[in-house]
C-alpha cells in the first residue's frame, strides 16, 4: 500500500516538475510571439478602423504588456513608448527595423508579419522583435514595430526548483503518514478477515469476523458473518438430515427384516399370520418409499432453482379429484369428507405442485383427525384471492410448536410417539411450494379442538371467450 502511495505521489510530483520547469522554458517565449502576434492584430484592426484611437491604444497595450512599440508611416518614425520606460534602449530597438523592414518586405503576403529574437549590449536577456504591416498600399505603407524583453526564466525555475524538493519531501512524508494509516485501518483487519475465513475453511463456522469503522470493511466482515452463520446452519442441517434419514429408515429396515426372518422362521406355514406379517413389509417399504420422494422432492426443490410451471386452472377441481382418492376411506373406515367452494375457483399457479400442498394438507388432517373422522376442506373468495382451508377436528397443535410445524423433520411433542407414519417432510414441501408461489399461508390450531391450515392464491379472472 505504501509502495501504491509512494509511486502515485512522487509521479505527481514529476509531472509537476515537468509541467512547471520544462514548459516554463519553453513555453515562455512562445507565449511572448502569441501575445505580441495578438497586440499587433488588435492595433491594425485600430488603425483600420479609427486611427485617431491608436496612439490610445498602442499607450494602453505598451504599458499592460511592457511592451515597446514603434510605428512607420509612409517611411517616417512615429514614435510611441511607454512613459514611464525611459530606460529602455531604444536605439538598439531602431537599429533592427531595417532587418524587420526588409523581412516584410521580402514577403509577398499583405497580411506579413515577421519576427525573431536578438540580444542587446545592455541587457543580459533576449529580446523578441516583430513587424507587421498596418497597411501595404503603395505611398501609404503603415509598419507596426513591436519589441518586448524576454526576461530570463533561469531564477523563476531555480527558486521552483527549491520549492519543489520542498514539495516532494512533504508529499513523500504525507504518503507515509497516510499509508501507514490506511494500511492500520484496511490492510490490517482484511488480513485479520483472511485469518478468520481460513479458519471457517476448516469447518468451524463458530467464528467472528471482525470489521472497523470503514463502512466497506464493516459490511465486509457482516457479511461473512452471516455467511458463517448460513454454513453453520446448512452444516448442522446437513447433519441432521442425515441423521434423521438414517434414524427414519433404520425403523422400517428392521421391520422388514424382522418380520421377513417371522415369516421364514415361524408364520410361513400359517396362511393368515403370513399376511398379516406380509403388509407389515408392504405398509413399512410403503413408508420407506413416501419418505425417499420426499426427500428426493426437497433435496430437488433446494438445490436446483424450481421453475413453476404456471397455468389457469380450477382449484376446486383438483381438491375434488384428491379427495375422492380417499373414498375408500369414506367407504371403509368411516371418514367424513366435506367440500365446500364457489362454483368457479381459477387460479394462476403451477397445477402439480398446488396438488401436492393440498395432498399434504389433507393427508395430515386425516393422519391427525379427531374421533370425528371428520375433514373439512373449504375454498372461499378473500379480496382478490382464494383461500383454500383444510380443517379437522383433531388434537390440535401447541401455540409454542406452531411457528415450528413448517420445519423439516419436525413433529410435534404430542405426535413424536404416537406418528409412526409421518415424513416430518410434508409441511416443509408446502411451505417451500407456497413460498416459491409468494403465496400467503398458515395454521389456527386450538388444542384438543383441531387444525386448520390454510393458503392464498392469486384469483384469475375466468377468460372470456
Ligand atoms: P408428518 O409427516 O410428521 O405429518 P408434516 O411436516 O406433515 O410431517 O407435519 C409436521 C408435524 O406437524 C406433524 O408431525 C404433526 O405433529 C404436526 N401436524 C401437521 N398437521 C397437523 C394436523 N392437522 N393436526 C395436528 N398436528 C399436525
Amino acid at each position: 500500500m505504501w509502495t501504491y502511495f509512494a509511486a502515485v505521489a512522487i509521479g505527481i510530483v514529476f509531472i509537476l516538475w515537468i509541467l512547471q520547469i520544462f514548459f516554463l522554458k519553453y513555453g515562455y517565449e512562445k507565449m511572448k510571439i502569441q501575445e505580441v502576434e495578438r497586440v499587433g492584430g488588435v492595433l491594425k484592426s485600430a488603425y483600420l478602423q479609427d486611427s485617431s484611437q491608436l496612439t490610445q491604444k498602442i499607450n494602453e497595450l505598451s504599458v499592460v504588456n511592457d511592451f515597446y512599440v514603434m510605428m512607420e508611416v509612409n517611411r517616417t518614425h512615429i514614435l510611441f513608448s511607454p512613459d514611464q520606460d525611459n530606460a529602455l534602449p531604444v536605439f538598439s530597438y531602431q537599429n533592427q527595423i531595417p532587418k524587420l523592414k526588409e523581412k516584410l518586405f521580402a514577403s509577398k503576403d499583405s497580411q506579413a508579419s515577421a519576427s525573431y529574437k536578438f540580444s542587446t549590449s545592455f541587457e543580459k536577456y533576449n529580446t523578441l522583435a516583430y513587424g507587421k504591416f498596418l497597411d501595404k498600399t503603395e505611398g501609404n505603407e503603415a509598419i507596426i514595430y513591436i519589441f518586448s524583453p524576454l526576461y530570463p526564466v533561469t531564477s523563476t525555475i531555480s527558486i521552483l526548483k527549491d520549492q519543489f524538493i520542498n514539495v516532494t519531501l512533504i508529499a513523500l512524508l504525507l504518503t507515509f503518514i497516510i499509508a501507514g494509516y490506511l494500511a492500520n485501518k484496511i490492510a490490517r483487519p482484511i488480513k485479520d478477515i483472511t485469518y478468520t475465513a481460513k479458519q471457517m475453511g476448516t469447518g468451524d463456522y463458530n467464528v467472528t469476523f471482525r470489521g472497523n469503522s470503514f463502512s466497506e470493511i464493516n459490511n465486509l466482515a457482516n457479511t461473512l458473518n452471516v455467511t458463517a452463520y448460513e454454513l453453520g446452519m446448512a452444516d448442522t442441517r446437513q447433519k441432521d438430515l442425515i441423521a434423521n434419514v438414517s434414524h427414519d429408515l433404520k425403523t422400517p429396515l428392521t421391520m422388514v427384516r424382522s418380520y421377513a426372518e417371522m415369516i421364514r422362521d415361524l408364520s410361513g406355514e400359517n396362511p393368515e399370520k403370513r399376511k398379516t406379517h406380509l403388509n407389515v413389509i408392504i405398509d413399512e417399504s410403503i413408508r420407506m418409499s413416501n419418505l425417499v420422494s420426499d426427500m428426493a422432492t426437497i433435496s430437488a426443490m433446494r438445490t436446483a432453482k424450481i421453475e413453476l410451471k404456471k397455468t389457469v386452472f380450477d382449484l376446486s377441481t383438483i381438491t375434488a379429484s384428491i379427495l375422492a382418492s380417499y373414498e375408500i376411506l369414506e367407504s371403509q373406515e368411516g371418514y367424513v369428507f366435506k367440500f365446500t367452494h364457489p362454483k368457479e375457483c381459477k387460479v394462476y399457479a403451477d397445477e402439480d405442485r398446488i396438488k401436492q400442498v393440498i395432498a399434504n394438507l389433507t393427508g395430515n388432517a386425516i393422519k391427525y383427525c379427531g374421533t370425528d373422522k371428520l375433514v373439512k376442506v373449504n375454498i372461499r373468495k378473500v379480496g382478490k384471492k382464494y383461500r383454500l382451508e383444510v380443517s379437522d377436528n383433531g388434537p390440535g397443535i401447541k401455540a409454542e410448536e406452531l411457528p415450528h410445524v413448517w420445519d423439516r423433520y419436525y413433529k410435534t411433542s404430542s405426535n413424536y410417539v404416537r406418528a409412526t407414519s409421518g415424513t416430518g417432510l410434508g409441511l416443509s414441501i408446502v411451505k417451500e411450494i407456497l413460498t416459491l408461489h409468494h403465496a400467503e399461508y398458515g395454521v389456527n390450531s386450538k388444542i384438543d379442538k383441531g387444525s386448520t391450515f390454510w393458503f392464498e392464491l392469486e384469483s384469475i379472472k375466468p377468460q372470456k371467450s
